[in-house]
């Protein structure tokens, strides 16, 4: 999922919102720049929790965020990419949604065939981030200064050096590299598309995407979502609601 989308489900799973939080329910999706990978920053979620408790239980607020980002345990990530619904075959939510629109978005994008499944469950991804936008447009400036508030803070930066030693020798954080993941605009199909093809080119350098048509997937994919993405919200925040309260 996209950052608001992110932060959202936290606030509603954890019953209140403050910097920390906000910070570690998007740090997940940053495993690449820090030379991680997605095991990394969405499966060791319990790991960070008890290293965070025992030696820094003041962060534990950013612990708590990154958990219901997660998934493994099972966080919002779970169920919109690995599995919603009763068969374990079927996928999350966002790759069942995006069924219909991979051959478009393969063009679109100019991507390999085996990516484009793949890629495709990301515009449904952004579809519900412009939804939660629009809803509540107050979640971006939230995490615009959670990021300047936290970004260079040399505890939690440390911290999190400190817990990844664990599998990497030369890990450095800095969280502030974080503002990469917020478009600097207004969030709609427009800001999202150039967003978009930045970031195909970034980490997977992946030229002449049509951000045209781009633009006019992600605001056909707000049709596909439109008449289920609130029942898929409330349904998961009751999940992770379960899996958190084991945590706090
Ligand atoms: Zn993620």
């Amino acid at each position: 999922m996209f950052p608001l989308t992110h932060v959202f489900v936290a606030e509603q799973v954890l019953g209140q919102s403050n910097e920390l939080q906000t910070i570690g329910a998007i740090f997940p999706d940053t495993a690449l720049i820090f030379g991680l990978n997605w095991h990394h920053t969405h499966c060791l979620g319990e790991e960070l929790f008890f290293f965070i408790k025992e030696n820094q239980p003041e962060l534990i607020p950013f612990a708590l965020g990154a958990l219901t980002h997660g998934a493994n345990p099972k966080g919002l990530d779970y169920y919109g990419d690995e599995c919603y619904g009763l068969k374990k075959e079927e996928r999350g939510y966002c790759f069942q949604k995006a069924l219909p629109i991979i051959n478009e978005v393969q063009k679109a994008c100019n991507l390999p065939a085996k990516f484009s499944w793949w890629k495709a469950h990301n515009f449904i991804e952004m579809a519900i981030e412009i939804k939660l936008a629009n809803r509540s447009p107050w979640l971006k400036s939230q995490i615009e200064a959670s990021i300047e508030k936290y970004g260079k803070d040399e505890l939690l930066n440390t911290t999190l050096n400190n817990f990844y030693s664990r599998y990497f020798s030369d890990v450095a954080f800095d969280l502030s590299v974080l503002h990469h993941f917020i478009t600097a605009d207004q969030i709609n199909s427009f800001s999202l598309s150039k967003l978009y093809s930045e970031q195909l080119w970034y980490k997977h350098q992946i030229e002449g995407v049509n951000k045209k048509e781009v633009e006019r997937i992600i605001d056909f994919s707000a049709t596909l979502v439109e008449g289920d993405f609130n029942s898929f919200l409330t349904t998961v925040i009751a999940k992770i609601k379960e899996m958190i309260s084991e945590y706090k």
